[in-house]
């Protein structure tokens, strides 16, 4: 009997790589992590994961063969044209032929992508984007990234930096310090750091906030605080994400308006806000781009969580060589 097929989905990131076997229908067979090395820069990972490949598979009994390929993800720039990293600042690459790499390490056909890409397919094929083939997927974690899909198809651009949506100017005029070294970026004020950088910056002035009583108990105030009280009501917590959800809000709108996109799905850690952060981001989508945009546009939380990436990496391997 014909074994069924699998792939593999890779998604790479600073501390630890996520792996796993996914089959035809993006369901996850088994999935699970190793260290990332980042000694060398860099030049171990691709071993690494073939080594971690084998090992998986002789627990599985599943041979090589019934392997169809791999689809990775890594955090950086990507040229789509023959799979290369040009640039991944986390993991010490520079011009790093990753595809390359990893096919003769594995000796398995080998498609890759920038890891927010594969989250937004990995969503549109089976999470909150279901349905949908024009999409942005943003995620909202410690910085704030996204992929953009038209027509079914992820947008690189050039030099593959479609989609730095975390780098759009949201303060024009002294705005905070940015990663990328200019300030004032859309990351600077929605991300989690932002926002709890926002809580600390004003608790004092709050003394009748949740926030304060918070920070007096443990010394710190988390991104989860500020918007568990805000669901409570705080008046303080709720003007953070206010602001927040303005900053996205305007952006969002723009980008809406240049792309008529079918859903927004929002992800990362700050989406476990859920409708706290939704409602008001979806007010300001309203009030800012056209209402023929707003109408068709469905605004919604990611559902894969930190599956996304690896079930986006199977997506892309299975259409790289037309099995979808
Ligand atoms: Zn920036």
């Amino acid at each position: 009997m014909e074994k069924k097929k699998w792939t593999v989905g890779v998604d790479l990131g600073g501390t630890s790589i996520k792996m796993a076997f996914i089959d035809e229908t993006g369901a996850i067979i088994d999935k699970w992590e190793i260290g990332t090395d980042l000694t060398d820069n860099g030049a171990n990972i691709t071993r690494d994961i073939a080594n971690s490949l084998d090992e998986q598979l002789q627990k599985h009994a599943h041979a090589k063969e019934e392997i169809i390929g791999i689809g990775m993800g890594a955090p950086g720039f990507i040229n789509f044209e023959d799979g290369s990293v040009f640039e991944a600042v986390n993991i010490g690459w520079k011009n790093f032929p990753l595809k390359a790499a990893l096919e003769k390490a594995t000796a398995l056909p080998v498609a890759v992508d920038n890891d927010a890409n594969l989250a937004a397919l990995g969503e549109m094929w089976k999470g909150a984007g279901e349905g949908a083939i024009d999409l942005i997927c943003i995620t909202l974690g410690t910085g704030v990234g996204a992929g953009v899909i038209i027509n079914g198809q992820i947008a690189h651009g050039i030099g593959g930096m479609a989609g730095e949506i975390g780098h759009i100017t949201a303060v024009s005029e002294g705005g905070y310090l940015c990663n990328c070294g200019r300030t004032g970026c859309l990351e600077t004020v929605t991300s989690a750091t932002a926002i709890k950088r926002m809580a600390l910056k004003d608790y004092q002035n709050h003394p009748e906030s949740k926030l304060y009583a918070i920070y007096q108990d443990k010394q710190d105030v988390t991104t989860k605080d500020v918007f568990d009280a805000a669901k409570e009501e705080d008046p303080f917590a709720l003007s953070i994400v206010d602001e927040v959800a303005r900053y996205l809000g305007e952006a969002l709108s723009n980008v809406a308006i240049l792309l008529n996109p079918q859903k927004i799905v929002i992800g990362g850690g700050v989406s476990l806000a859920g409708e706290t952060l939704l409602k008001p981001v979806d007010h300001y989508i309203k009030a800012f781009t056209l209402p023929g945009v707003y109408e068709g546009l469905e605004l919604c939380k990611a559902t894969l969580g930190n599956d996304a990436g690896v079930i986006g990496g199977a997506w892309l391997i299975n259409k790289q060589l037309k099995r979808i």
